[in-house]
């Protein structure tokens, strides 16, 4: 294998990713972030590795390449913790989705027969069923289905991680933005600075189209989609030390809207997440985080006793038919890694294989190649 010299980016779960993967196969990386690991839809992301619960009517090829996504975690994870030396809380307790009134449960059993078209493992439970495996759902629900393979992974722990073993398999990082890409290829910095490395990686998230010089890149259009997403945590003072209340991450459907509750090791949990076309736009929105509340605690209620440590909105970078583009560009040595949408947690292990064998000019899968961003 040619040892070659890569920038990469971004700093987000997929530049990250990328970076270490590289790193391990023998590459020269230099990450360049303005914050890399502590930013982005990364940062503010649920963690869910949800490739059955996130089946969408139509989108059988997406669901493709979320299972082959989900099949390299097991792996992933453990060479990850290994190599930082720190847990990334990869939890593979399952999921379940549940319905609050008649209505929800019609479109639950809808999307069960399309998960189950699709050979997807999902099996309808009554409300009692679903109320053993989760005691904290409200009694009033109208059952749901059980995801044995729908997992979680706390992607701060992640980030962190990544970059802990990004440090210790040597990868450089340069904390600034990329105003331009020139030909080369060649980066340059906000600063001014010029870089110049044998292949460039972008993996910028939402920030990619404001990145000069790609306009002959054939590059996809990626826009933002922004997500409303809340913290809470086990309450201190006089109720410190009580049970978590969840174990295993809860989705629902209320009245029609869909909102997800992930527990984490320390008994916080994080509660999503809104879907908006706004545009360039992180600002948190009372109604949006009031709506988010009232559908989570219609279907676990003791949701109420835990204490509001951090509200957030974050932007998912979506191409037009919500799926990555990943590959070459049309600018000679500069590579893609975008659009990742509502998956990127999930599929940042699969994503930076994809790199590797691209650059390593080897042969790459069928769903990778249908990402080529040409
Ligand atoms: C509310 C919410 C919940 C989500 N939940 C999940 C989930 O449960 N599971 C899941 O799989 N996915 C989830 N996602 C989606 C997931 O977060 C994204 O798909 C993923 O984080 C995209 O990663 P990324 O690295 O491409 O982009 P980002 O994480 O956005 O990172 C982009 C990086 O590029 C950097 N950058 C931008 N412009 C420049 C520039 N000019 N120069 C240098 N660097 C630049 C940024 O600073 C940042 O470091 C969620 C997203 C949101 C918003």
């Amino acid at each position: 294998m040619v040892r070659s010299c890569v920038h990469i980016v971004g700093g987000g779960v997929i530049g990250l990713a990328c970076a270490w993967e590289l790193s391990r196969n023998g590459h020269d990386v230099t990450v360049v972030a303005p914050s890399p690991g502590r930013d982005g839809a990364s940062w503010v992301a649920a963690g869910m590795l949800a490739p059955v619960t996130e089946a969408q009517f139509g989108e059988s090829a997406l669901t493709a390449l979320l299972l082959a996504g989900a099949r390299l975690w097991p792996g992933f994870a453990a060479a990850l913790e290994e190599a930082a030396q720190e847990s990334i809380g990869y939890d593979t307790t399952g999921t379940v989705t549940v319905a609050l009134d008649a209505s929800d449960r019609a479109s639950l059993d809808d999307l069960l027969a399309y998960q189950q078209s699709l050979g997807l493992e999902a099996t309808r439970c009554s409300a009692s069923e679903c109320r053993a495996l989760v005691p904290a759902l409200s009694p009033t629900l109208r059952g749901g289905i059980e995801v044995p393979g729908d997992h979680q992974v706390d992607n701060r722990a992640l980030l962190t991680a990544l970059g802990a073993a990004c440090r210790h398999g040597g990868v450089a990082f340069v904390e600034s933005s990329v105003s331009a890409v020139g030909a080369g290829p060649e980066l340059v910095l906000a600063d001014g600075r010029r870089l110049h490395p044998d292949h460039v990686v972008l993996a910028a998230g939402t920030g990619l189209p404001f990145i000069g010089g790609l306009e002959g890149a054939g590059l996809p259009e990626v826009r933002p989609v922004k997500g409303h997403i809340i913290r809470v945590r086990p309450p201190s003072g006089p109720h410190a030390g009580a049970a978590p209340l969840l174990t295993r991450t809860v989705r629902g459907l209320v009245h029609g809207h869909s909102v997800y509750l992930v527990p984490r090791r320390d008994g916080s949990v994080v509660v999503g997440a809104t879907v908006e076309e706004r545009g360039d736009d992180t600002a948190v929105l009372a109604g949006a985080v009031h709506e988010l509340l009232c559908d989570a605690r219609a279907i676990v209620p003791g949701l109420d006793e835990l204490e509001l440590s951090e509200v957030a909105a974050g932007l998912r970078p979506a191409t037009p038919d919500n799926t990555p583009r990943i590959g070459w560009t049309a600018l000679e040595g500069v590579m893609l890694a975008v659009g990742h949408f509502r998956n990127g947690i999930l599929l940042a292990p699969l994503t930076a294989a994809a790199v590797v064998d691209l650059l390593g000019e080897r042969p790459v899968a069928p769903v990778i190649e249908a990402l080529a961003p040409a």
